[in-house]
């Protein structure tokens, strides 16, 4: 089974990718993630994306399609994948079609965690503010948040008539608890 989680930074697609992979058995892939251990590891990648990332803009679409087209190849991934945080722009939607035309594999869901966005801004803010700055996230910071949401409103939101067009847009309730997005959503994909 492979998916997309679909939303603004801070909507809880990591939180519910993770409880995917045990429940269903299927890998995380995050880009951000990816991205941040190619920061860590000093990579080439890595030094191309540290100041993109940093302010809160979007690695070029070539560098994160490759990272995933490569990443899907893995034999962890044979089970099933849920992507966090790709596709992030129309083109890498579109990419990601063909790369996986072309591997033989679809993607079966298309889940939009629905938010309230001055809910979540808060909830992002108070994130911030409860974690040690030694913990925090390099781009957890007032003006990059704000980046980030504008980057995903130009860039991000247009996937999802994307995906509707097609017919394969589902959406859960975002603000629900934890627990109640985690049933809404294995309830979809269940059924
Ligand atoms: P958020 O918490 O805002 O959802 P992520 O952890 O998914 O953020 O990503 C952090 C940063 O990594 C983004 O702001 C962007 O710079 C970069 N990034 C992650 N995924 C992508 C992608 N698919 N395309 C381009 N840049 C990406």
């Amino acid at each position: 089974m492979n998916l997309i989680l679909l939303g603004p930074p801070g909507a809880g697609k990591g939180t519910q990718a993770k409880r995917l992979e045990d429940k269903f058995k299927i890998v995380q892939l995050s880009t951000g993630d990816m991205l941040r251990a190619a920061v860590a590891s000093g990579s080439e990648l890595g030094k191309k994306a540290k100041a993109i990332m940093d302010v809160g803009d979007l690695v070029p679409d070539d560098l994160v399609v490759a990272m995933i087209s490569e990443r899907i190849e893995q034999p962890d991934c044979a089970n099933g994948f849920v992507l966090d945080g790709f596709p992030r722009t129309v083109a890498q939607a579109e990419a990601l079609d063909a790369m996986l035309a072309h591997k033989g594999l679809s993607i079966e869901y298309v889940i939009q965690l629905a938010v309230n966005e001055a809910i979540l801004l808060e909830r992002i803010r108070t994130r911030i503010a409860e974690t040690p700055v030694s913990e925090r996230r390099a781009d957890d910071n007032e003006e990059t948040l704000k980046n980030r949401l504008e980057v995903y409103h130009a860039q991000t939101a247009p996937i999802l008539p994307y995906y509707r067009d097609k017919g394969a847009l589902k959406s859960v309730d975002g603000m629900a608890s934890i627990d109640e997005v985690s049933a809404q959503l294995g309830a979809i994909l269940s059924g």
